[in-house]
């Protein structure tokens, strides 16, 4: 049987992690990182989605803000509130909840956010820099896979990656941190013929079709780690429940290692959210610094 990966148990190292920087960050520079969330109308998941952010944030001693707009605000109205927290000192981290209302735009918005505060990593220059290789604020979903991954397989170097999903927030970026870390990536979609044998000859199955119970277990070599991504919501014999896109009992026979649903990648892309925030509160903290006089002055 697969190894478990349990999410639910790293994402709280990765929070105690981000708890002792808080510290850190208000005893050694009295800033309090603070994130704020902005919700506009009334999406049940995204109410749910946005009530966990602000509860982990608290409990990590850090500062959240919530912002709830009506279905009806305008573009101009949300654009205007985006700019004043890109100017609130106060606030480290934005983060705008998707999806928006349908008339909303929500390039127009992301583009709005100033990418030093993009704690989602979906800005135009993040986005960038994530695919040049180069420092920046990474989307949180595949960040908390690739903590994952790097738990239960110490070398990633020249392994086969296969991402099943192509969307700007996972699969894209997925693809580029496999790609830095040396892995060979293979991304594959809904267009992808054969799908089945590719996937088979992944050391590395990253599963975000948003397809409840897609990857089989002929989908998997024997051996390889598995990531269901995939949150779906289904009915079974009348009651509601949350599955992944992987066939968790099937796969988790041939694969080495898999992460369940729930409790594998949802608490880690809340907990890569709130290391964002810290992240982003030091890295403005250090853009504030005065220059250091340089040691060879004279
Ligand atoms: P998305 O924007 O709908 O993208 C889905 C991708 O999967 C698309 O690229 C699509 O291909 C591909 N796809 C769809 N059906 C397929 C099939 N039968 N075979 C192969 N590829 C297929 O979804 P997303 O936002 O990336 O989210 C994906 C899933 O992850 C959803 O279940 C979502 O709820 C979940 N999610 C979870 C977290 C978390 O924290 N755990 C965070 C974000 C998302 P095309 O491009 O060709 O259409």
């Amino acid at each position: 049987m697969a190894q478990l990966i349990d999410g639910k148990r790293l994402s709280n190292q990765v929070l105690q992690d981000v708890a002792c920087e808080v510290e850190r960050l208000r005893s050694e520079h009295n800033v309090v990182p603070t994130l704020a969330v902005v919700l506009v109308g009334e999406d049940p998941a995204s109410q749910v989605y946005v009530r966990n952010k602000v509860k982990r944030a608290k409990e990590a001693g850090m500062g959240s803000i919530l912002h709830r707009l009506d279905a009806g605000t305008t573009q101009g109205e949300l654009n205007r509130l985006v700019d004043r927290l890109n100017h609130d000192p106060q606030v480290h981290g934005i983060l705008v909840q998707l999806p928006l209302p349908s008339h909303l735009d929500e390039d127009e918005v992301i583009a709005a956010i100033n990418p030093a505060k993009d704690v989602d990593g979906f800005h135009p220059l993040n986005v960038g820099a994530l695919a040049a290789g180069q420092a920046s604020l990474v989307p949180c979903t595949p960040q908390g896979c690739m903590i994952m991954l790097h738990r239960v397989m110490p070398e990633l170097r020249g392994k086969h990656a296969v991402v099943v999903g192509r969307s700007n927030i996972v699969g894209k970026p997925m693809a580029a941190l496999l790609l830095q870390a040396d892995c060979t990536v293979t991304m594959a979609h809904s267009r992808t013929q054969e799908i089945e044998s590719l996937c088979r000859n992944a050391d590395i199955l990253i599963a975000a079709a948003g397809r409840p119970g897609l990857v089989g277990a002929d989908w998997i070599k024997p051996g390889a780690t598995v990531i269901d991504v995939g949150i779906n919501a289904v009915e079974v014999e009348g009651t509601r429940k949350l599955v992944g896109d992987v066939a968790f009992d099937a796969v988790s026979r041939t694969a080495g290692a898999i992460t369940p649903v729930p409790g594998g990648v949802g608490p880690m892309t809340i907990a890569c959210l709130l290391l964002n925030t810290t992240r982003a509160a030091r890295q403005q903290l250090a853009s504030l610094a005065p220059p250091q006089p340089s040691v060879s002055c004279p």
